[in-house]
């Protein structure tokens, strides 16, 4: 009999699982999902899951026993190894040949690995999933000197957890700034400054040689320099998993790619999340996010046309990002603006970044400004005056149109 199989286990899987519910299929659904946890949420791994403040059952997307009323069966710990997609079939590596209707794939991405000698010492890390931070929480307590490759948002989030449980933390930045691919250079002084004063050093313009140790790692080399560290996480990117479509011929450059369906070039494939390079009808061109919302929209517009929608995906990108007791949130890019307006009080540490293009709202960075974003989700493609934008006085709303 064939089923509905999606490849993955992480935010996309489990939510396509639970919209083909939700959108009345009562067919088989099986995950298959290398991991050997139910699908979870990564945020919290970089944030309260790391810190200790949230324990596993909160970091669950949803609890075990939503699988199984709905009947969505989990096949834990196993890899799909080939996809056949003229048999509508897929191996798996515990020796399975499993039949599909339709096939999603959700495998997300993996951290890029440091290219550097020595960097296989005990003691130096990555951080995607439940068991990385396992890991590095057995040997966070221990440490004196932790240093953190990598100044983009997971490296950071990690160096604030760190550095407020007592660490001496170090963060290592290739490039002339943190935040560089992301954000604006103003955004990335103003991170610079608070990481700073929490007492993070921040090293720019500095790209890792290699490793010292026995044991472990003891030092962290960046040609002249050599920096001391008893735990090391990596944080330098991401790569999408895309081997096992291209191995199966579909098309793929950068991504798996797919039509505003979710679609692959195999009719009965649908893919999303992380490993897709998707057309975004809002901003006229074609993107690989790595973010939960995109996961989750693409998994629900995947799951309507898996049985025979037309949904397509439509959605302004956007992200945050949590760091000491400053929620950021973004929604847009900012390099998509040429003016900026300001509003609110950056040295209260609460205030938006409004980003325009031809007096036109095109992103919006918002620190700890919830209504700011909320509203900049609304206001997106508008023209707006920047005097009433940042003036605290005019309330948002009044400028929707
Ligand atoms: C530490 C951290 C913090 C983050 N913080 C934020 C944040 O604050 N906000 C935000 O929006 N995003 C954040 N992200 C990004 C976000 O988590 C990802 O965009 C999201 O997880 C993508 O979901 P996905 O389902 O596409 O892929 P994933 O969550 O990566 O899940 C894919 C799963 O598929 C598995 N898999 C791959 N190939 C196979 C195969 N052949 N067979 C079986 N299984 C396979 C993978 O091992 C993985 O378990 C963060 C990511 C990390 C790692």
């Amino acid at each position: 009999m064939s089923a509905m199989v999606i490849v993955g286990g992480g935010h996309a899987a489990g939510q396509n699982a639970a919209s083909l519910r939700q959108e009345g299929y009562d067919g088989e659904i099986i995950i298959i999902g290398d991991d050997t946890h139910i699908p979870y949420q990564r945020p919290p791994l970089s944030k309260q899951y790391l810190s200790g403040e949230h324990g596993l059952e909160r970091v669950y997307l949803r609890p075990e026993k939503f699988y199984e009323e709905r009947n969505i069966e989990i096949r834990l710990g196993v890899t799909v190894t080939e996809i056949h997609p003229d048999e509508h079939t897929v191996t798996t590596s515990s020796g399975d040949t499993v039949n599909y209707e339709k096939l999603l794939l959700a495998t997300g991405s993996r951290p890029r690995i440091l290219n550097a000698p020595r960097s296989d010492l005990p003691g130096i890390h990555y951080l995607r999933s439940v068991a990385h931070v396992g890991s590095i929480q057995a040997e966070m307590p221990q440490a004196k000197n932790v240093c953190i490759v990598g100044g983009g948002y997971i490296g950071l989030e990690v160096a604030s957890v760190a550095v407020s449980a007592g660490h001496n933390v170090t963060v290592l930045e290739m490039e002339e700034r943190i935040l560089q691919r992301v954000t604006t250079p103003e955004m990335s002084a103003f991170y610079y400054e608070l990481h700073s004063s929490y007492g993070v050093n921040i090293v720019t313009s500095t790209a890792v040689s290699g490793f010292t140790g026995e044991a472990r790692v003891e030092q962290v080399l960046c040609g002249e320099l050599s920096i001391p560290a008893d735990l090391v996480i990596v944080g330098i990117g991401i790569i999408p998993n895309i081997e096992l479509a291209e191995a199966a011929g579909l098309e793929c450059d950068n991504g798996i790619i797919v039509d505003e369906y979710c679609r692959t070039s195999d009719p009965d494939i649908f893919a999303a999340g992380d490993n897709t390079n998707h057309p975004n009808p809002i901003l006229n061109r074609r993107l690989r996010l790595e973010s939960v919302p995109n996961a989750m929209e693409q998994a629900r517009v995947a799951a309507a046309n898996m049985l025979g929608g037309d949904k397509t995906y439509e959605s302004i990108p956007w992200f945050w990002s949590d760091q000491y007791n400053l929620k950021l949130q973004m929604v847009g890019f900012s390099a998509d603006g040429e003016t900026q307006v300001i509003r609110g009080d950056k040295a209260a540490n609460q205030f938006a970044v409004f980003y325009l293009h031809e007096n036109k709202v095109v992103a919006v960075d918002a620190v700890n400004s919830p209504r700011e974003f909320m509203v900049c989700k609304q206001l997106y493609g508008q023209s707006v005056d920047p005097e009433k934008l940042k003036d605290l006085d005019v309330d948002l709303k009044s400028l929707i149109e």
